[in-house]
């Protein structure tokens, strides 16, 4: 689960990582009175979950009530790659003297956790990785030893962080820790992490990733889950029951199980197309549940061909054409199907399509799942 910027600052003050005092607001009187209220300068910065947000207007300095109305009113409702500001978090401005670099992942290879660091902050981290690897600093933490201050302190040192800004960033480094293994989180990044001119160490930016896994000990989460933004064809899909997760792709994929849809995923890959998204329908899953997914899929404007690969265990052959022929008929798609069906009952499943008389340009079936990949990746490129 992917929190705004504001909600992460909130999770590391739990912490103790210094944040800037601020609030969110989802409206342009709001974001002034919390202006007024904390005192000029301070900076509007849109809450939207993609990185980038300065460069597209989405963060402003404002000095004074006019100039914090002006900012609120542009940003709310501004769409920045595609993702619309609905919220805006105003926080007192900072003097920035230098910026820095600071994230925690797991390195699943590796079976560590892995401090990434760097002097060079406030842009693009992959930028320096590409431009400058030696700039960023890996060190992986045993998680059973954990991160000691020295160790922070040796890495800031390594990453070439001047000596006065050395014990602050390696405080933070050892509350940051906390939060990423205590707070149960897949990433908590800081870019920037900012040297104030008075010699402070201060988080300008939160970029925090729970993991959902963990969610059964912290009830403190619902109030995210509360704010997670799901695009219609999610939303659809979560009315729908269905575990679906949107792509950018062209080639909408349907298939029972979570493995069997990856693999789907990865062969569409391998023969050069692109999935539109990750549907698992399931074992069992019958008539009702295909054509629910049908829906979905085809809510999709990107969506140009539909495979639909099954493998029968639990779900039934028969069910799965059904599903297919009732769909066909209920909603006009977008984009033709292919279909690879086998196991259980796949005879009668595509006895049942052949005698549905439904056009080939609206359905073709494929022995193997590499064919049907094939012909639905043509057809997708037409
Ligand atoms: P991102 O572009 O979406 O990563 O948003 P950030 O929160 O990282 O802000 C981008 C940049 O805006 C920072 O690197 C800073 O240069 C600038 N910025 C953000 N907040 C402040 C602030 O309080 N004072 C000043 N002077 N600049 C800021
Ligand atoms: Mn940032």
């Amino acid at each position: 689960m992917d929190l705004f910027e504001y909600q992460g600052k909130q999770y590391f003050a739990r912490y103790g990582i210094p944040v800037s005092a601020g609030d969110v607001a989802t409206t342009v009187d709001d974001a002034v009175a919390i202006a007024e209220r904390i005192g000029y300068p301070v900076v509007v910065k849109a809450q939207v979950q993609v990185g980038g947000r300065g460069k597209a207007g989405g963060i402003k300095l404002a000095s004074d009530a006019d100039e914090a109305r002006v900012h609120a009113g542009s940003i709310l409702g501004m769409d920045i790659k595609g993702h619309v500001v609905r919220r805006v978090w105003v926080e007192r401005a900072s003097d920035i003297a230098e910026e820095y670099y600071a994230s925690f992942t797991l390195d699943r290879a590796a079976k560590r956790h892995l401090l990434m660091l760097s002097a060079q902050g406030g842009v693009d981290i992959e930028e320096v990785a590409a431009k400058d690897p030696g700039a960023i600093v890996r060190l992986h933490v045993n998680p059973i030893e954990g991160l000691s201050e020295a160790a922070a302190r040796a890495a800031a040192a390594e990453a070439r962080i001047p000596e006065r800004a050395q014990a602050g960033v390696a405080s933070i480094l050892v509350q940051l820790y906390e939060c990423f293994t205590a707070g149960d989180c897949d990433l908590a990044e800081i870019n920037p992490l900012i040297l104030k001119p008075t010699g402070e160490v201060h988080a300008l930016d939160a970029k925090v990733s729970l993991d959902a896994n963990a969610s059964f000990r912290h009830p403190e989460w619902d109030e995210f889950a509360a704010t997670v933004e799901l695009d219609d064809r999610e939303r659809l899909a979560r009315e729908k029951n269905l575990q679906y997760i949107g792509l950018d792709g062209t080639v909408g994929i349907i298939a029972n199980g979570a493995g069997l849809a990856m693999s789907t995923l990865d062969v569409v890959n391998q023969v050069g197309g692109s999935a539109a998204n990750f549907l698992d329908i399931g074992g069992g899953a019958n008539a009702e549940v295909m054509a629910g997914a049908l829906e979905v899929i085809n809510s999709d404007q990107k969506v140009r061909s539909i495979l639909i690969n099954i493998f029968g265990g639990i779900t039934r052959g028969e069910e799965v054409a059904k599903g297919i022929v009732e769909a066909v008929s209920r909603v006009s798609l977008r984009a033709p199907i292919v279909i690879r069906l086998d196991g259980t009952n796949a005879d009668e499943g595509r006895r049942i399509l052949a005698e549905a008389g439904i056009p080939e340009s609206v359905l073709t079936s494929k022995p193997t799942m590499l064919e049907a990949a094939r012909a639905a990746v043509a057809i997708a490129g037409r």
